[in-house]
């Protein structure tokens, strides 16, 4: 299985992937201690549903508030986190809680001030449609879930947009990933088989502000997009194998970058926990260590 949240957990810390996306996972599940470091996932979860709900009750002519933002987010959160969790945080937390609603309403804010938001909010985008991100298409022996959150025509161009409510800056591999969803696309009845009648566009936020990427597909992009889909599951699936049987995490490596360390859910349960750079120099060891003893025993 493919998505772009299982790529780009692979490319910040390979242990966060196997913890968050392998079959072992329950192993690893949250546990209640462990709740206070995962609302910010988990408002970026509910923010994204907020997103969704909003463009539809605006397209059945039903406008929400400021007031309406922010309740909804409000009741999105508790949703997430359930009831109980919710008062737990509200009572120990309640000034972080308003801190990250607040956020989230900014962010939804400036969202809605984007160019392509006003122009779909304005009308002057008629022919738009919100897209089912659950929605994938299995590509050979891989299932795909790449869709774009919103598609829309202008004149005789199809928009495919993705937003990203934790974007990260551009890369190599940026373009690529977005053409994922043209291939997603011409596999979709309702929507063009002619690459060239897509242009592919992501907003992502990053730093406090909503970045506008656009890209124009060809076929040979299309076909590079495949390949790195598929480089990715084959990293996966060896890193998922690393494990073993006794699904021993001592060898997988570790993140390159503190940041990943910082807003990781799973951090309580990572040898990072206590510092990244040591905790690496121990792997290390370990490391070093079994091929050692593997050659020694030749
Ligand atoms: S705490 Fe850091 S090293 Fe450990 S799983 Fe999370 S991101 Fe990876």
């Amino acid at each position: 299985m493919w998505s772009i949240s299982r790529r780009k957990s692979l490319l910040n810390c390979p242990r966060q992937y196997v913890m968050r996306y392998s079959r072992s996972q329950e192993k690893w599940k949250y546990s209640n201690n462990l709740v206070e470091l995962s609302l910010k996932d988990l408002m970026i979860r509910s923010s994204r549903k907020l997103m969704l709900e909003r463009l539809e009750d605006h397209k059945n002519g039903i406008e929400w508030s400021s007031r309406m933002v922010q309740l909804k987010l409000k009741l999105g959160l508790k949703v997430e986190m359930n009831l109980e969790r919710y008062e737990q945080v509200k009572r120990k937390e309640s000034r972080y809680l308003n801190d990250l609603i607040n956020s989230a309403k900014n962010k939804i804010d400036s969202l809605w001030n984007t160019e392509i938001f006003k122009r779909i909010i304005s009308s002057e985008i008629r022919q738009w449609s919100v897209m089912d991100r659950k929605k994938f298409f299995s590509d050979g022996h891989i299932d795909i879930f790449c869709s774009p959150d919103i598609c829309y025509k202008i004149q005789n161009k199809w928009n495919l947009l993705r937003i990203d409510f934790q974007g990260e800056r551009k890369n190599a591999s940026s373009e690529l990933e977005g053409m994922a969803m043209v291939n997603w696309a011409k596999r979709n009845n309702f929507l063009p088989l002619v690459t060239e009648q897509y242009i592919v566009h992501t907003l992502k936020y990053i730093g406090g502000v909503w970045i506008h990427e656009k890209y124009f597909p060809s076929e040979e992009k299309l076909q590079q997009s495949k390949q790195l889909l598929e480089k990715d599951v084959n990293a996966m699936n060896n890193l998922v194998n690393k494990m073993g049987p006794l699904m021993d995490l001592s060898q997988i490596p570790l993140s390159n970058s503190q940041s990943n360390c910082n807003k990781c859910s799973f951090k309580q349960l990572c040898p990072a926990k206590d510092g990244l750079e040591q905790s690496k120099i121990e792997q290390n060891s370990i490391e070093y260590n079994s091929v050692k003893i593997r050659f020694e025993s030749k």
